[in-house]
């Protein structure tokens, strides 16, 4: 058991299998390149990738992964080792991998749908996901995607979420470890503006704290008063912004323009033997302690307004 006398949500995991979306984008930039170029791609984000773990003293990632069931009832005891609640995987091999990895674990471990929202169908599928599988939400990732977040061939899913009443998580920044996407018209969180404005009844997370584009988040979050900010992940990008900018200067920012309610905690954790990383949330909770952040609105952080999103008792 912790010390804690508050209880956690996790809002934002990944679940530690193949991602057949990423595979396929990845084919189709090695038929783009070639075999040696893409292999110089990759070196260059081992090695990005390595860097990063080992300023954390992280360890490296298990090569061979065990089946998505078995990474769920890993993470089931993860959750049980370091006393949280509920966890949120936002992506997992695809929808029918997820749901099925989840199915056994359904009253602490929720699932986002996240297939590629301009599909045919996407709509009809989130519906099918939310059903069959329980799933809470929808996940996407805006660098990633062949057509700008706004293009109207979503908005029958903005619809269905809106019909349905889930939250969705859209990525904007750099993506990936390092030597991942870094460009393109989703790079910035105010690609977003036009969809969030027009889906008021939406509930729309931002990750990272904005990852990257704290200004263009800040003003996204401004303008709509339906985005929510995750406080997952190392916050590496603030090593590249001008000037000094800590994480407890990112809650410090974000609490001025949208106050506790719109802040959730997550980690990003994903892979083994990594597992849960409880540095991130002891970090989170000390800066909020530090800024003088009241029980309550430490509690709203950390587990309330997830349990909230999350339709939890
Ligand atoms: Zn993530």
């Amino acid at each position: 058991m912790s010390n804690r006398d508050f209880p956690v949500i996790d809002f934002h995991l990944h679940l530690p299998v193949p991602e057949p979306a990423q595979e396929a984008r990845w084919q189709r930039l090695v038929d783009d390149i070639g075999e040696r170029r893409a292999a110089l791609l990759k070196q260059n984000q081992a090695a990005l990738h390595k860097s990063w773990r080992q300023a954390w003293c992280f360890p490296g990632m298990e090569e061979d992964k065990p089946p998505a069931e078995v990474q769920a009832s890993r993470w089931q005891e993860e959750l049980d080792k370091y006393d949280i609640r509920a966890a949120v995987f936002v992506t997992g091999g695809g929808n029918e991998t997820l749901g099925n990895a989840l199915a056994n674990h359904r009253d602490r471990l929720f699932g986002f749908a996240h297939h590629d929202p301009f599909e045919p169908g996407a709509a009809d599928e989130l519906r099918r996901c939310v059903k069959e599988y329980g799933f809470k939400g929808f996940k996407t990732f805006g660098p990633s995607m062949e057509r700008p977040v706004a293009d109207r061939a979503a908005w029958p899913l903005w619809e269905t979420c809106a019909e349905l009443g889930v939250p969705v998580l859209v990525h904007f920044g750099p993506l990936g470890a390092g030597g991942g996407i870094m460009g393109g018209p989703n790079i910035s969180p105010l690609a977003l503006h036009d969809v969030a404005k027009s889906f008021p009844d939406v509930t729309f997370v931002i990750p990272h704290f904005g990852c990257g584009y704290v200004r263009e988040t800040l003003h996204l979050c401004w303008g709509c008063g339906n985005i929510h900010i995750d406080t997952s992940s190392s916050q590496q990008w603030t090593r590249w912004m001008p000037g000094d900018l800590t994480q407890k200067d990112l809650f410090r920012k974000y609490l001025e323009t949208i106050g506790p309610e719109r802040l959730i905690f997550g980690t990003d954790s994903s892979w083994f033997p990594l597992g849960f990383v409880n540095r991130y949330l002891e970090d989170q909770i000390r800066d909020c302690h530090y800024l003088g952040v009241s029980d309550e609105n430490i509690r709203r952080i950390f587990h309330d307004n997830a349990a909230r999103l999350l339709k939890l008792a």
